[in-house]
């Protein structure tokens, strides 16, 4: 085997890319650096000090007091399916409400972990009503009920308060994908009465992804102690993670410290923010790009009542490459955007502005790069 030429292997060196796309979002430099300290081992008790602290400030932006409030070592998904491995055991009746594409991945997760699924479905950017689960509970009492709280693939923002009183009333497991709303705009997980609720770090955290926070209420630990036999999924397994998180400091795998300090400091400069001011940042950055699109021309998806801030699904006018615009707003502008996913895929481009990436200048170099392709 003759050794690579390392002139074919240069050293890393991204374009300064202008991440307002679906996640993930730009970094702050602080995040950065942080991330650039020494690693720790995963049973150091600097470390598990930086672990405590970082279930501390996961409390705040979750809105909790829940004592099992941890990250998983992956990204949203892995929140997800740990939140999907714990609750559903084989058997349990699952209701899952579908209105855009993460909607349906969690129906296929529980389906996978031997839950019987039924899902109800809405048609993309639209939102359930309290009504249709309360009816659909009727229909087919559930032990979980799964919802997504801001549809990433749609640009909806679900709400939620009546719907977890329903859940709650008939005695359910309420879980919630938060995984691009949590620090963009309020999850409030113990004034809601949200069961399990889980997030990733890439959106509007403003870290690099690989942390899946997720926070657990009693009702979903009962669920979870109460389990006729263990998980299949060994690594999301949370009785084992909790016994490394909390104070046994079990052994369970070699947490990542780099991406541990990396979501620490973008936790402490959510707190340096202050939460409020925080989804203020949103909704006016959202605004700004709002108006900024109307006088182009582009009509959002979805209407202002229950438009995301953190993400904006724009329909693609008449006879617009919509690929076209994306690469030359890469290639010539250093910006990302998406395209439209599943059912929307072709007709809507998603313009995100999450945490870091929600700033005016921001905003305002988009609009003015969109007008030059589009003018
Ligand atoms: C991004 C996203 C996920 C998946 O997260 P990954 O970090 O890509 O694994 C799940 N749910 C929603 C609503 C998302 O936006």
């Amino acid at each position: 085997m003759i050794s690579p030429d390392l002139s074919d292997y240069p050293e890393i060196n991204p374009p300064a890319r202008v991440l307002l796309g679906p996640g993930p979002s730009m970094v702050h430099p602080r995040v950065l650096r942080a991330m650039a300290a020494p690693v720790l081992g995963h049973l150091d008790p600097a470390f598990l000090s930086i672990m405590d602290r970082i279930q501390q400030l996961l409390r705040y932006v979750f809105q909790t007091e829940n004592s099992l409030t941890l990250p998983v070592s992956g990204t949203g998904s892995a929140a997800m399916e740990t939140a999907v491995a714990n609750m559903v055991e084989p058997g349990d009746p699952v209701l899952v409400c579908v209105n855009g594409y993460f909607g349906g991945r969690i129906a296929e997760m529980s389906r996978r972990y031997g839950g019987d699924v039924q899902t109800i479905d809405r048609p993309w950017g639209e939102v359930f009503g309290a009504e249709e689960v309360r009816d659909a509970l009727a229909r087919r009492p559930a032990r979980i009920v799964a919802i997504v709280h801001a549809e990433t693939s749609t640009g909806a923002l679900q709400p939620l308060d009546e719907i977890a009183q329903v859940v709650r009333e008939r005695g359910g497991i309420l879980i919630v994908d938060a995984v691009t709303s949590l620090g963009g705009v309020p999850v409030r997980v113990d004034d809601v009465g949200i069961d399990v609720c889980y997030s990733g770090s890439q959106k509007c955290l403003g870290c690099p992804p690989g942390a899946g926070p997720i926070t657990l209420g009693s009702r979903a630990i009962d669920k979870l102690e109460q389990r006729k036999s263990p998980g299949t999924n060994w690594y999301l397994d949370l009785t084992l993670l909790a016994k490394y998180w909390g104070h046994e400091r079990a052994y369970h795998h070699t947490a990542s410290s780099s991406l541990n300090y990396a979501l620490y400091e973008g936790l402490r400069l959510v707190v340096e923010e202050g939460l409020e001011n925080r989804w203020a940042r949103h909704c006016s950055n959202a605004e700004l790009l709002w108006r900024g699109l109307a006088k182009l021309d582009l009509v959002p998806h979805v209407p202002e009542a229950r438009r995301l801030p953190m993400l904006t699904t724009v329909r693609i006018p008449e006879g617009v490459d919509e690929v076209r615009i994306r690469q030359e707003l890469l290639r010539r502008y250093n910006i990302e955007i998406a395209g439209g996913l599943g059912e929307l895929q072709g007709k809507v481009w998603r313009i995100g502005l999450m945490g870091y990436s929600s700033r005016p200048e921001n905003v305002l170099l988009l609009l003015a790069a969109l007008e030059q392709l589009l003018g």
